[in-house]
Formats: structure tokens, C-alpha cells, sequence
């Protein structure tokens, strides 16, 4: 990020996240309950995420490995040994009364990702990442639905104890357009590791902390590197209930405006946890949060240490996106966009470099980024849909490279029947009649146009050039669409010269 002095009569924002991330395992963290979504509620439960007396936790093999990966990809420092504690408070949605989470000797801490925002590249500290157990889901019902005017209340333990990665950052965002950039390239990470589904609902969770510190108090420091005194001194909002990296963009837009709002006014800014309501686009002050002293952490004597020496190092990660991004560019020499949008997930890069590896890599870059791509989006399919037909897309992509069809029907003709009705791109051909037409049957055509037109030729001699375009239209319709439209306006204009 290029350095941004503050001046005078300048408010710097400054946010912290913690995300909340559902990690990808077949069952929960503490016991052998599947993870699978249900609707029917308290389906997927047993003594132990019920909090019976007398049952005990097994750690899930499967989650910590999930979280070595992410240590591992931010590049985070994963001790040989830690431990898990009980965070202690009451609520329904958590049977045992205590969560089990680590404390102050988490699996990763001091970890760092790279984000892009407006062509800026900046590095966003990651102080820790913990593992510990989802409570169950709460459902009100009833009168206003809301958690203070429902009727009454469902409890659902099928959640309870899945396993999360709490993610906290250190106060290194100056921007809601920061957050949203760090979340997408977080979504991205994780899918990458495997430990993620961005399309299930609720697995990305985040708090954001945000403050507004007033120039006079960082005067002249650089806006990246505001000191902690500042910090300290200014009061902050906490926002909770944000459940995309949309959703946070607007939440903190919203809290950022308020907030300014009432300093300029010569306001206090009250310290609170707000929720944001995202119906209503709207943060709402909510009763004021426990404080970390009220959770009276204990050890969780249940779980004994975990160790991951020895075990850490053999765990491998994939190329991550950034290094994928990277390599797209020098290896296949394409464009920035390209290489980002061919690397937003790895089944789309998968894909590509599949194409690529048969073909034109420029040439599979703009069949897989642009025209696939589009018109999976415009059918809300995913690129999985199509995951077993990749010798049909390289045969699309050669048809186009060596001729044989436009690019035109290629697009619009051919994909969108593979897509829509599963025929292959040779049978689309064949049924549609789409082979390109042979240079001489263009000729014949131009030929033919030039006899049956005589008023548009004539227009066309009297300087009217928009009258190549009636001609080219009528050539098209003899060659059924076959024809290059580039080429028969140039085999027009040579047939009129003469
Ligand atoms: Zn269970």
C-alpha cells in the first residue's frame, strides 16, 4: 500500500475482524455425529455434543489437520504443542454451559494474507486462529419473529459441535473495501485448502471492531502504522451477525458513516456491540457484551494437550491462489483479469489449465474466462457441472481455432446447446448445419447479392457506406450465418471496387 500521511481535519477508520469459519469434516470436532445438514432438527446428535453428564470429547484428527493447512497457508506460526480450555457462559444454544476453544495457546498465531484492493497489494496480520466447537442454532418463533418478541424458541443441536477456525486480524483495515477484499481472498484460501463450502449456509461468520481516530491524535503518522495509543483512546463498536463478504462491506459502511456522523456532530461515540440487521441495512445497539474476564476460562481437563509436532510437517497444501494468480501470467502470459478470474476457485483453474495443457493458452483463457464462464454464471451453474466434458470444451475451443466454425455460433450456437440440452460440439455441427462455409460458396453469395441488390450497390457507389451493411446482412442469410462477417464485408467491397 503506498504510505498515506494523515492530515489535519482527517478521520482514519480502522477495523478488526474476527471470522468464524466452518471447517469441511465428515463429523464434529469432539465426537462422531455427521456434519451433514438436516432439516430435521436434533437429528445428528449423541451424549457428547449434547453436554450429558459423563461424556467425554475425542478430538477430530480431521479438524486439526484442517487447521494446520490454514496455519500453513497464512503462513502462521503452529506450535508444537497446544491446549484446548472451556469458555464458560450460559446460554440455550450451548448445552454443556462452557464452549470448548483454545485460550491463550492457540494452534496458529502470527500469521499474514495478502490482499489486492484497487491495484494496491497490502498485508493484513493474522494474530491468531483457534480451533473450537459451533454451538446449536436457535430458531424464534411466533410473534415478531425477533429474539425479544418471538413466542417462543426452538433449540437445534445438529450444529452444536462442528468444528470453526476463529480467525482474528490484527486493526489492519482502513476501509470497509479492504474487509470485503480480505474476506474474498480468504473465501478463496480456503476453498483452495479443501477446508471450506462458501455455499453452505452460515459457514462464514464475522464480528468486526471498528473505530474512527481524529487526525489531531496521529497527526503526520503514516494512516498504515496508526500506534496503539491512538487506538486505545478512541472508543469502538463491535458488529456482529455479518454472514458474507457483501454483507461486511455494507455493515461497516453503514458503522463508518454513523460514526463520523456524530464525531463531526461533536458527538460521543458510544462503545458497544451493535447487530446488523441486514433486511433493513441498518447496525442496532444491542445490551453490552460480556467482557473476556466473565468467561472464567478453564482448562479443558477432558482433551489433553495436542502435539502436532512431527505430524505438522507432512501435512501439504496446494498451490494457493496467489502463487496461482502469479504463475497464469508468466506461464501462459495472460492478462491480470484473466489470471483472477481463472483462478477465483480451484476447480476453475483446474479446468483451465486442463484446456490450456491441450491447447491455445490464450485462446482457452478467453473460451474458459469470458464465454464459459458467462454463461455458466447466467444459468447459476457451476464450473463442476461441467467438470466430465472437457474434451468437449477443447473441441470447441479447436473448432474456433482452426476455422471450422465462428466464434460467433461457437459462442452462442454451440456452447449454449452443450449446456442446455448436453449434445456434443461435432453433433451441434452436424444437426445445426454450422460448418463454416467454403470460400467459394461466400463468393457465390456476394456475387448473387450484388445482382438482386442493385439499389443498395447504387447507394453504396453515391458514397453511402452504411449500405455494406444491408449487403453483408443479405450474404449472411444465403451462407445460413456460416460465413465471417469480416470477410464478407471485405469480399464485398473487393467485388463493388471492380
Ligand atoms: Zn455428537
Amino acid at each position: 500500500m503506498t504510505a498515506q500521511t494523515v492530515q489535519q481535519g482527517d478521520l482514519v477508520t480502522v477495523i478488526g475482524l474476527e471470522v468464524h469459519v466452518q471447517l469441511e469434516t465428515d463429523t464434529k470436532i469432539f465426537c462422531g455425529c455427521s456434519t451433514e445438514r438436516t432439516d430435521e432438527p436434533n437429528e445428528n446428535v449423541c451424549p457428547v455434543c449434547l453436554g450429558l453428564p459423563g461424556a467425554l470429547p475425542v478430538l477430530n484428527e480431521a479438524a486439526v489437520e484442517a487447521a494446520v493447512k490454514i496455519g500453513k497457508a497464512i503462513d502462521a506460526d503452529i506450535p508444537e504443542e497446544t491446549r484446548f480450555h472451556r469458555k464458560n457462559y450460559y446460554y440455550p444454544d450451548l448445552p454443556k454451559n462452557f464452549q470448548i476453544t483454545q485460550y491463550d495457546e492457540p494452534i496458529c498465531a502470527d500469521g499474514e494474507l495478502e490482499i489486492s484492493v484497487e491495484g494496491d497489494r497490502r498485508t493484513v496480520t493474522v494474530e491468531r486462529a483457534h480451533l473450537e466447537e459451533d454451538p446449536g442454532s436457535l430458531q424464534h418463533v411466533g410473534g415478531g419473529g425477533g429474539i425479544d418478541s418471538a413466542e417462543y424458541t426452538l433449540v437445534d443441536y445438529n450444529r452444536a459441535g462442528t468444528p470453526l477456525m476463529e480467525i482474528v486480524t490484527a486493526p489492519d483495515f482502513r476501509s470497509p473495501a479492504e474487509v470485503r477484499a480480505f474476506l474474498a481472498e480468504l473465501e478463496e484460501v480456503l476453498e483452495y485448502l479443501g477446508v471450506f463450502d462458501a455455499e453452505r449456509d452460515g459457514s462464514l461468520r464475522i464480528d468486526a471492531n471498528l473505530s474512527i481516530i481524529p487526525a489531531e491524535e496521529i497527526d503526520g503518522e503514516d494512516t498504515a502504522e496508526i500506534g496503539a495509543e491512538a487506538l486505545a483512546a478512541a472508543n469502538r463498536t463491535e458488529v456482529k451477525n455479518i454472514s458474507s463478504h457483501k454483507g461486511a462491506q455494507k455493515a461497516l459502511a453503514y458503522e463508518e458513516t454513523r460514526q463520523k456522523n456524530a464525531i463531526q456532530r461533536g458527538r460521543a461515540v458510544e462503545q458497544e456491540t451493535r447487530h446488523w440487521d441486514e433486511s433493513r441495512g441498518i447496525t442496532v445497539s444491542m445490551r453490552s457484551k460480556e467482557e473476556e474476564k466473565d468467561y472464567r476460562y478453564f482448562e479443558e481437563a477432558d482433551l489433553p494437550p495436542l502435539r502436532v509436532s512431527g505430524w505438522k510437517e507432512e501435512i501439504a497444501i496446494p498451490e494457493l491462489p496467489t502463487a496461482r494468480r502469479e504463475r497464469f501470467e508468466d506461464e501462459y502470459g495472460l492478462s491480470d483479469e484473466a489470471a483472477s478470474k481463472l483462478t477465483s476457485t480451484k476447480q476453475v483453474a483446474d479446468f483451465y489449465e486442463d484446456v490450456a495443457g491441450e491447447y491455445d493458452p490464450d485462446l482457452a483463457a478467453t473460451w474458459v474466462a469470458d464465454n464459459l464462464l458467462g454463461e455458466l454464471n447466467y444459468r447459476d451453474m457451476e464450473i463442476t457441472a461441467i467438470e466430465g466434458r472437457l474434451e468437449e470444451v477443447t473441441r470447441l475451443v479447436e473448432l474456433v481455432a482452426t476455422d471450422e466454425i465462428t466464434a460467433k455460433n461457437a459462442r452462442e450456437t454451440v456452447l449454449r446447446s452443450m449446456l442446455d440440452d448436453g449434445r456434443t460440439p461435432d453433433e451441434v455441427v452436424a444437426e445445426e448445419g454450422l460448418g463454416k462455409t467454403g470460400e467459394d460458396e461466400v463468393k457465390r453469395a456476394v456475387v448473387e447479392a450484388v445482382e438482386e441488390n442493385p439499389d443498395a450497390v447504387a447507394d453504396y457507389e453515391s458514397g453511402d457506406d452504411g449500405a455494406i451493411n444491408f449487403l453483408v446482412g443479405q450474404v449472411m442469410q444465403k451462407t445460413g450465418g456460416s460465413a465471417d462477417p469480416g470477410d464478407v464485408n471485405q469480399l464485398l467491397r473487393a467485388e463493388l471496387e471492380d
